[in-house]
């Protein structure tokens, strides 16, 4: 795999470039070079993976010794996602090759140009005996979830996520489930405020012009803060994307003219479209939204209900910056949250009061390449996680095996049941 993707870079770009218009630098971070790492460290790391683990014993099985063995589930079916086709496609079936299952892969139709690329490279590249791509639509899922599997991994929404569990349910196949959500990111007034501007900037609209499921979603900062951050984050802005980011060649387009839509009619809602600060800019053609920053949009709004998925971003207000703890619990657990702050006691607050999938202080997005964490969200942001380890041992049953000899059974364990040796326990 890890030729197939380095042998294809440019072919992988082209493709990208096709379903979104990705910037190839940016294609590079995120879909080639993830991509290509997380094989290295599969490699390099698997014998250490692979190795049985030891484990305690007790009294009663004295004398003994026990360990862990990861073994294979048997036949994963992984489906995903348009946002980063590549990593998305590819992350998880590096996992599950290296626990040593065979994988089907089910691209997602809504970016054609990479899925029909996957399913040529898998194809020519790889031992289809053991893995190959399935591409097609709802139709050709549905069929591929009446098949029994050893472990569905899907990348996507909630509604289908909830399909997806239900048709595991039918043959208690377990589900990874990569989901999205309203992801939060909260600046304290104390902070700095440039960087922190750059970094929502870069999260925001840098990766994949907000189509990226731990793209910060809404900010919630102050009402006194409001106005510095606005003026920073534009600065920003137009420091990333020049004074005409429509024709930035730096920022990806929408994927396709029903995100488009979807995407303008949370702007153009009733008290919403009032609130725009910044940008609101549209191409139907281009399928291009420049940023847009909306400040105080009412918190009923369809934009603060579902996941935004591009590049809008609104800003709530708030007295004191610790009320925002409130707004962000009384909604569903989101994939990631953030905060940008300098104070101490703030973070130590957010990391034991705010739950969610993952979590990162004074950045965004980040979080994702670091292998040693686990990715994955909570509640309605998913459930079980990859990355790293933590996608082979996902892909792994962990088999406890107790190994005895034949001596050291105590008395009391066999019946008869006497009175005397019931005094010996
Ligand atoms: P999508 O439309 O490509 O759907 C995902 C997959 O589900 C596709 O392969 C598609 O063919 C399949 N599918 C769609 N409808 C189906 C049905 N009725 N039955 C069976 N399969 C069906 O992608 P999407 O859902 O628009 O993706 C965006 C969502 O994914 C966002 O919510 C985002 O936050 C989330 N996401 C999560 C992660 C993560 O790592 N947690 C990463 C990227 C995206």
């Amino acid at each position: 795999m890890l030729k197939m993707i380095e042998e294809n870079e440019a072919d992988i770009y082209r493709a990208l470039y096709q379903d979104l218009s990705k910037p190839e630098s940016e294609a590079f971070i995120s879909e080639v070079a993830m991509t290509t790492g997380s094989c290295k460290l599969a490699l390099k790391e698997l014998d250490q993976w692979m190795k049985p683990q030891k484990a305690k014993t007790t009294v009663t099985t004295y004398p003994s010794s026990a360990e862990i063995v990861s073994e294979p589930l048997g036949i994963v079916l992984v489906i995903s996602t348009w946002n980063y086709p590549f990593l998305l496609s590819l992350d998880p079936v590096i996992g599950a090759l290296a626990a040593g299952n065979a994988v089907v892969l089910k691209p997602s139709e809504i970016a054609p140009a990479s899925a029909s690329l996957l399913s040529k490279l898998f194809r020519e590249y790889l031992d289809n005996s053991a893995v190959k791509v399935v591409e097609g639509a709802v139709d050709e899922t549905t069929a591929l979830l009446e098949q029994k599997w050893d472990k569905i991994f899907y990348t996507g929404n909630g509604r289908v996520g909830r399909i997806i569990m239900a048709a595991a349910a039918k043959h208690l196949t377990p589900v990874i489930l990569e989901l999205g959500g309203k992801c939060p990111a909260v600046v304290d007034s104390n902070t700095n405020l440039q960087v922190s501007a750059k970094r929502i900037v870069a999260g925001k609209w840098g990766c994949n012009n907000g189509q990226t499921c731990i793209a910060p979603d809404y900010i919630i900062t102050t009402k006194a803060f409001a106005p510095k951050l606005i003026d920073a984050l534009k600065n920003e802005l137009v420091e990333f994307f020049g004074d005409y980011p429509m024709k930035s060649k730096d920022m990806s387009r929408l994927i396709n003219l029903y995100h488009f839509k979807r995407l303008t009619s949370l702007m153009d809602e009733d008290e919403v479209s009032d609130k725009i600060v910044v940008g609101g800019q549209r191409n139907e053609e281009q399928l291009k939204i420049s940023p847009t920053i909306l400040l105080d949009v009412p918190e009923t709004s369809q934009i603060m209900q579902e996941e935004i998925f591009g590049p809008l971003l609104p800003i709530l207000t708030v007295d004191n910056v610790e009320d925002s703890f409130n707004i962000i619990n009384s909604r569903s657990k989101p994939l990631a949250a953030y905060i940008f702050t300098s104070d101490e006691e703030l973070k130590k607050a957010f990391v034991r009061d705010i739950s969610a999938g993952g979590m990162l202080i004074n950045d965004t997005i980040i979080h994702l390449t670091v292998d040693s964490l686990p990715f994955g969200g909570v509640g309605e942001s998913g459930m079980g996680s990859y990355h790293g380890k933590f996608s082979f041992d996902s892909f792994s049953h962990k088999k406890g095996v107790l190994y005895r000899g034949f001596t050291g059974d105590s008395p009391t364990r066999f019946p008869p049941y006497t009175p005397a040796k019931l005094r010996l326990l």
